[in-house]
């Protein structure tokens, strides 16, 4: 029996591609459940992502046309947890998820490769860029830098695969087990295993609209993914301290020597330097530790990571998947 598919696609102020993007993928949808390769219960699911435009308004309208479902968000959770929320929805009304941008960058003739990975028993199928030539070079030297960061924290990412990924939902209802508020879905999936497969693809430009990921948010994601995933950090400011108390060893002894050969002359330059050097070390280490107890505050806390205030979901048929076969109205 052909499989159901749920597309999840967060918006976060997607008012300009949301028409664009619905249809295009809407089409896709349709192509495939006409070729018998998909379960005409396949939907599309938008999560809102507490937008400030018209994004939930036209979501409402296009889940009117069916095979689109929609939820709102109460508020801007971030795009992991937008993209967390539809997931948990879609596990329960669909055999397998696959998520994607809103602005269409993620090559929507893959799913083809997706699907069929998908029938050839792969439980995840990573969609990874084959190259980075339409990138800005800031964009390109960062997204690099950040895998090998990542590499060298301990993080096992697959390279270049953003969030373009086919997931069995019987892997989603492992994944539900993973109750952290900081759930870091690109670091997450490599080590929950499985059987998976890579697709290369190439990503397009954006079709409208601005990206929604300043640099202030790339920065705040890749320091979230290594402080969520690696507690090496922490063991680098052991090292620094004590490759600083190694080197403060021997200036000591040096310090004693020039004291008592008579050579001490008041030492203005060797003061200051030390000052500020085992000033500015101090003061990273603090940050790098704050940054797990940060972490640590927000996880004891045990707020739920989105809070759905809307669902739109009418006209829908019986999906017959294989745990749940019903959809909320
Ligand atoms: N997004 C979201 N919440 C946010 C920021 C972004 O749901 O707070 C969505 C956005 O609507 C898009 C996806 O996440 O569907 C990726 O964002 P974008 O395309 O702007 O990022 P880029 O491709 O530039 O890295
Ligand atoms: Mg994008």
């Amino acid at each position: 029996m052909a499989p159901v598919l749920s597309i999840v696609i967060p918006c976060f102020n997607e008012e300009e591609v949301l028409p664009e993007t619905a249809r295009a993928v809407r089409g896709k949808l349709a192509e495939l459940v006409q070729s018998g390769r998909l379960s005409d219960a396949s939907f599309i699911c938008f999560v809102d992502d507490g937008s400030r435009d018209k994004t939930w308004s036209i979501i409402k309208d296009l889940s009117t046309g069916g095979s689109i479902v929609g939820i709102k968000l109460a508020h801007n959770a971030g795009h992991q947890k937008a993209l967390i929320a539809g997931l948990m929805y879609s596990k329960d009304h669909s055999d397998c998820v696959i998520s994607m941008d809103a602005d269409l960058q993620d090559d929507i003739d893959v799913i083809d490769e997706f699907i069929e990975a998908y029938s050839e028993g792969c439980k995840i199928v990573y969609g990874a860029r084959r190259d980075r030539s339409r990138d800005a070079f800031f964009k390109r030297f960062t997204a690099e830098f950040f895998y090998k960061v990542m590499k060298a924290m301990g993080v096992e990412l697959v390279f270049n695969h953003a969030d373009y990924r086919l997931v069995d939902s019987a892997v989603l209802h492992h994944l539900e087990e993973y109750q952290e508020t900081h759930l870091f879905l690109r670091g997450i999936f490599p080590a929950m295993g499985f059987t998976s497969r890579i697709v290369y693809y190439d990503r397009k430009a954006r079709l409208a609209g601005n990206t929604k990921y300043p640099l202030k948010k790339q920065i705040a994601f890749a320091l979230e993914g290594i402080a969520s995933f690696s507690v090496k950090p922490l063991k680098l400011v052991t090292w620094i301290g004590m490759i600083v108390f190694i080197l403060c060893s021997v200036m000591g002894v040096y310090t004693f020597w020039q004291k008592f050969t008579g050579n001490s002359v008041p030492g203005w330059a060797s003061n200051m330097l030390s000052i500020y050097f085992l000033g500015s070390v101090q003061i990273l280490s603090l940050g790098v530790i704050g940054e797990y107890i940060g972490k640590i505050y927000e996880e004891v806390k045990r707020r739920p990571r989105y809070i759905i205030e809307d669902i739109a979901a009418p006209a829908f048929k019986e999906a017959k998947v294989g745990q749940n076969s019903v959809f909320e109205a």
